[in-house]
């Protein structure tokens, strides 16, 4: 008999390791690995979901018909040993991981035999093709055009449909104050398998951080369709032009919280990708919302996964910018910082292991940025405190996008901005300690502050390229910035501190 070994973002029938497999032809393994369990600290709801989810799915397979052998080892390539000795398996079929160093390391797994990653519209080689046809940057907007051609989403013949590819002009407003409802994602009831689970982590995973389990992931393919339906009826036809905001009073927004779901292989992007076209061509969702999700996932999604696989395992570790101050108390605890936006980004971090991609980018990254957070470092708390974490995902992300730790591999300017932009696009500042307006001085906002700072800094970085000769012009024409300098030295050390 063969055996099918399924990794703990591989969680779908249809994978192409298991898709042909029958009971009659194929037992499938399981190993939960004890040692990567207590490797590090895990965000609850981050280790729950993945365990959760490898549980369920062993469980559908067993209904099925599969014998499955449920593994608890030291490490993955143990415990497929152990499997291999207990049943006499000659070899192990397993599909091809989609983190990176994941993937160097399967191969060399004794008598490990590996079919092609299929979770992915556009796999690793084709993208390398991609690239290799490019004579300039890796730009995600022409790889977007690529997607939607070849995949033909979107399409009127050749062209794109309603004539432009791109609509996230319309997709940039400012928070709305009417005070309107956001659909919120439904909780799915706790069982026995969640009991499970929270057990087996009392027990493997000694260092927990965050809220309790309290069923808002999806933890099998059935829960994740149910969450793409309800999303496709009430949030898709809002989704986009809020995309930038933040309010106080709504974690999601119009955001779809599909990632971790996409990520561990229970929803197929290509799926998704056709339900949300089927639903714009049904007149039920605007183009602009439709386009602007679509591109998210053939766009963004498989455009990080391809840099990823492309760059290699040694990307994620550049640091350009030599930031080394390590993770600041105020993203492990909401109560260490007085910066509101901050505080509420972490508030969600803390209480469902999310916040959404403008919280990402803006806030956490951006202050991580600004003052000069290691990216290493950046990566391994995001790693182990997002609900949808991977390593592919993180590090294009993490490094390049948003603390442009790559040199600018990835993007063409850093994503810096002081407080004018959250006070713009937030809610935030309003009850904030600080004043974005404010640069100096014990009200200063520490964005604002920490932003000319970074930008004095690193001016002779940044002075031959021409998208920063705006923000550079501005820096020259600062009359303050030895006192500007000043707080940004005190800003840092509150910052580490935890008093900021
Ligand atoms: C610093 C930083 C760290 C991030 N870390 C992760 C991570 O660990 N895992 C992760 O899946 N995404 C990550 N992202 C990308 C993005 O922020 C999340 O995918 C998104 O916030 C997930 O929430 P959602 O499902 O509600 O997304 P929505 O806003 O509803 O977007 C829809 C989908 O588009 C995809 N998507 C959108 N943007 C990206 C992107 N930049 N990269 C990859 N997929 C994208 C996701 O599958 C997402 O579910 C990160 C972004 C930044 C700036
Ligand atoms: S004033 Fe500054 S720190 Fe406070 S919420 Fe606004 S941007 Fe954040």
């Amino acid at each position: 008999m063969q055996t099918v070994w399924i990794l703990g973002d591989q969680l779908h029938r249809d994978v192409s390791s298991l898709s042909a497999a029958t009971p009659k032809t194929s037992r499938v393994l399981f190993v939960v690995s004890t040692s990567f369990l207590g490797s590090r600290s895990w965000h609850r709801q981050r280790v729950h979901v993945v365990l959760a989810g490898m549980r369920r799915f062993a469980l559908s397979l067993e209904q099925e018909g599969f014998d499955v052998d449920w593994r608890i080892a030291n490490s993955m390539g143990e415990g497929v040993q152990a499997h291999c000795e207990q049943f006499g398996s000659r070899s192990v079929r397993v599909m091809e991981p989609a983190d990176v160093r994941l993937r160097g390391a399967i191969g060399k797994i004794d008598r490990s035999e590996v079919t092609p990653n299929d979770q992915f519209l556009c796999s690793s080689s084709q993208f390398a093709q991609w690239a290799g046809t490019r004579k300039s940057r890796l730009r995600m907007e022409d790889f977007y055009r690529f997607q939607r051609v070849r995949l033909d989403v979107l399409m009127d013949g050749s062209e794109p449909v309603g004539g432009q590819w791109n609509l996230d002009h319309e997709n940039r407003e400012r928070p709305p104050k009417d005070g309107r409802a956001w659909p919120a994602p439904s909780l799915y009831p706790l069982d026995e398998v969640d009991k499970e689970i929270s057990a087996l982590i009392d027990k493997y995973v000694p260092k927990v951080t965050g809220a309790a389990w309290n069923g808002l992931w999806p933890t099998s393919s059935a829960q994740a369709q149910q969450r793409l339906n309800k999303v496709l009826a009430e949030v898709l036809p809002k989704f986009g032009p809020h995309e930038d905001a933040m309010l106080s009073s709504s974690w999601h927004l119009a955001h779809t919280a599909l990632s971790s779901s996409i990520n561990l292989g229970m929803l197929r992007p290509h799926d998704v990708v056709h339900a949300a076209e089927q639903a714009y061509r049904n007149g039920h969702v605007p183009l602009a919302s439709a386009e602007g999700f679509i591109r998210q996932i053939i766009g963004w999604r498989e455009y990080v996964y391809g840099l990823a696989h492309y760059w290699g395992a040694s990307y994620a570790d550049h640091n350009q910018l030599n930031a080394t101050m390590p993770i600041p108390p105020a993203f492990r605890d909401a109560n260490a910082t007085r910066m509101v936006c901050v505080s509420q980004a972490v508030a969600g971090v803390e209480q469902r292991a999310y916040a959404h991609h403008i919280q990402r980018l803006m806030v956490l990254g951006n202050l991580a940025l600004l003052a000069g957070v290691n990216p290493q470092a950046m990566t391994a708390w995001m790693r182990e405190s997002f609900i949808d974490s991977a390593d592919w995902v993180m590090a294009p992300n993490v490094v390049g996008m948003s603390l442009h730790a790559d040199g600018g591999m990835m993007a063409t300017k850093p994503y810096a901005s002081g407080g004018a932009y959250i006070n713009k696009m937030s809610d935030s500042c309003k009850g904030c300690a600080y004043d974005p307006k404010l640069r100096t001085g014990a009200k200063a906002c520490p964005f604002t502050t920490l932003y000319w700072d970074f930008l004095a800094r690193h001016e002779d970085r940044f002075r031959s390229n021409h998208r920063m000769s705006q923000p550079l012009a501005g820096l020259r024409r600062l009359s303050d910035l030895p006192a500007v300098q000043e707080r940004a030295a005190e800003v840092k050390q509150m910052l580490a501190a935890g008093t900021l």
